[in-house]
């Protein structure tokens, strides 16, 4: 069966956010299930787990991350999850942490439950775990039977984080609607294995409007370390509606974007979203948009302090053969580029990738 002729969409099977559910997370563990493990990241080891031990979670077994989502570290907790016989994995941290626990769920055949302590990326909600090699660059994407069964995201914890992750997490979020539109627009396969559903399509605008409205109030909120109905409903966006939204609806240009500059080295201290953003904004000249819309995007992403230059991503002066590196990884084969429904070439990736970087010169 074919099902790439069908229209197709999926979902986590829960999603909970507001300020403090965490505190109900022992009594969700004993709905799915009778055992937890609770792989947590450095940050969650430190200030969340002492607080779930005191809470009733005794018989759960806790294991700290070692940082890097690749096939040792998912055996490596797949092995201890199946000898103390756990039926529930919890991840609690960042896209890392959820992408392994995802993997470790899928092979232990247990219930997955997510807690993400920041909002930088759309990993909590999908059916997708990103695995890297040792030396921590891309290795492959796992694809998963299930998404997870709950998504429980305290945005009291969220409030607490850095600032710069949230903003991150928009810059993923960005991308969301033109990665769908295109996909859409060219009837491409999106991340189920069929075709984008209207619903996933509005799910996609929808995010994008509210970032556009409450992004940089949300971020304010965010410096103050406050929970606000702004900072709510960027949460919202940057986790549920982009995740519902790129799995169901498609990626596109903004993404293959984003791994081609994962081939200059300088870009590499800089977060996943910061990075897609500037794929976003290439992706406005490679799709031809119309000139209200680059300026909304770019005004956008300037009010919440997301790169609108190449060297805010850590790339000074480009050669040439630079761009021609990062154009000829998000053309490779398998990327999502080819989902966009205008001509792409390398050619026109450099092009736009220039005509991106130098938007605000003459404004
Ligand atoms: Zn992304």
């Amino acid at each position: 069966m074919d099902s790439t002729i069908f229209q197709s969409a999926i979902f986590p099977g829960r999603y909970i956010q507001g300020a403090g559910p965490i505190n109900a997370l022992p009594e969700w563990i004993g709905k799915f299930g009778t055992r937890a493990i609770i792989v947590a990241g450095k940050s969650a080891m430190k200030e969340i787990v002492p607080l779930l031990k005191n809470s009733g979670l005794h018989d759960a077994v806790f294991e700290a991350f070692n940082g890097e989502c690749t096939e040792k570290e998912i055996d490596r907790l797949t092995a201890i999850a199946r000898r103390e016989q756990c039926d529930v994995a919890v991840a609690l941290g960042g896209g890392k942490v959820i992408d392994t626990v995802k993997a470790v769920a899928h092979f232990t055949e247990s219930r997955t439950i997510i807690v993400p302590t920041i909002a930088s990326n759309d990993a909590p909600c999908s059916a997708i775990s990103v695995i890297y090699t040792e030396s921590g660059s891309f290795d492959h994407v796992l694809h998963l039977k299930q998404n997870p069964n709950l998504v429980l995201l305290d945005s009291e914890i969220i409030a607490r984080a850095p600032v710069r992750l949230l903003i991150a997490g928009m810059g993923d979020a960005l991308s969301t609607w033109f990665e769908a539109d295109a996909c859409f627009t060219a009837s491409a396969q999106n991340e189920a294995g069929g075709h984008c559903t209207l619903s996933a399509l509005a799910l996609a605008r929808l995010c994008y409007d509210t970032i556009i409205e409450y992004g940089s109030a949300a971020a304010e909120s965010c410096r103050l370390k406050v929970v606000t109905p702004a900072l709510e409903k960027v949460i919202e966006a940057n986790t549920l509606m982009s995740g519902l939204g790129f799995e169901s609806a498609g990626l596109a240009s903004a993404h293959s974007i984003h791994n081609g500059l994962t081939q200059l080295a300088g870009t590499h201290s800089y977060f996943h979203g910061e990075k897609v953003a500037f794929g976003v904004l290439a992706g406005l000249f490679l799709a031809n948009r119309p000139a209200k819309m680059i300026d909304e995007v770019y005004a956008f992403c300037q009010s919440v302090g997301l790169p609108v230059r190449l060297a805010q991503i850590g790339i000074i002066d480009p050669t040439e053969e630079d761009l021609y590196k990062v154009a000829a990884g998000a053309c490779a084969p398998e990327e999502s580029i080819w989902h966009e429904p205008s001509e792409i070439t390398q050619k026109r990736v450099v092009e736009s990738i220039r005509r991106a970087d130098g938007y605000l010169k003459g404004k």
